[in-house]
């Protein structure tokens, strides 16, 4: 057991909030701040994609409010969640706001932290394990591996009006991230990954070149699928969400280094 005494762990003090993440799923890899802030909060203002074993570490009588912004479902709007957050910090409580992985990764939580600061609310950011992270861990595929690559792109895959980012005249140039890097790691591009993979293509990526599929990281559905380029966007057709996926020769390593789920 961790002596947390000895560790001096802040306090989350009532008025503030604390945005924290929860990493991928398995409650294991929470940080020990994250449950430090889980055991203390009065409220938590928790999203869709946090593991549920995660909540239920949460203090018994903390109020617990689902901010889950899923695509296609009904979902309190940006808004309306910073609203909360400043609400329940100016009534006093030790507030909890809850993401998926880490919260300044395709999570939203630089937006959160400054309507926060603007508010003047006393707010502290602790990271979580991004699904990037956590999941190439779980499915046996090195982030970065000597001889492989030496840089790594983090994208997600679709904008948030759903569509494949580039479309809108933003970034990214697909065709400058084809050749600058060796590993591309996609989240929430499941439904754009014919797309995508034909992009990439289009600027000469090969079409075999190995693509992993990792979805439902870290719990006990996780399920990988290396498949290659040209094929990637078939072999996602019966692949549920939330999924990562991993375009790179580094995908290859799962065959030898998958330990998930094996004995
Ligand atoms: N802030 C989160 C990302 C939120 S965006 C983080 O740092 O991980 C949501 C996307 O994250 C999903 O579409 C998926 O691409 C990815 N994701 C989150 N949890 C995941 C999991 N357990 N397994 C695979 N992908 C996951």
């Amino acid at each position: 057991m961790i002596n947390r005494v000895r560790l001096e762990l802040p306090e989350l003090q009532a008025g503030s909030v604390w945005l924290v993440g929860a990493g991928p799923g398995d409650p294991g890899l929470l940080s020990v701040l994250a449950l430090h802030a889980l055991e203390c909060a009065d409220a938590i203002v928790c999203d869709a994609l946090v593991d549920r074993r995660i909540l239920a570490l949460a203090r018994p009588d903390a109020a617990v409010e689902d901010a889950g912004k899923r695509g296609g479902r009904p979902s309190p709007r940006q808004p309306d969640i910073t609203a909360r957050l400043i609400a329940l910090a100016r009534d006093g409580k030790r507030v909890l706001r809850l993401k998926g992985g880490d919260p300044c990764v395709f999570g939203r939580g630089g937006e959160e932290a400054l309507a926060l600061a603007k508010a003047g609310i006393p707010f502290r950011i602790v990271p979580g394990i991004t699904a990037a992270i956590g999941g190439l861990a779980y499915a046996g595929i090195p982030l970065t591996y000597r001889g492989i690559n030496s840089a790594v792109t983090l994208i997600t895959g679709h904008n948030s009006e759903g569509a494949i980012p580039g479309e809108d005249g933003g970034a990214p140039d697909w065709n400058a991230l084809a050749k600058g890097s060796p590993v591309i790691v996609l989240y929430m591009a499941l439904n754009h990954l014919d797309d995508i993979a034909a992009r990439l293509i289009a600027a000469g990526r090969g079409p075999g070149e190995p693509v992993a599929i990792v979805s439902k990281a870290t719990t006990d559905a996780q399920r990988v699928v290396v498949t290659s380029l040209a094929r990637a966007a078939a072999d996602a057709a019966g692949v549920e969400g939330p999924a990562i996926i991993v375009v790179g020769e580094v995908a290859r390593l799962h065959d030898a280094l998958g330990w998930y789920g094996k004995r």
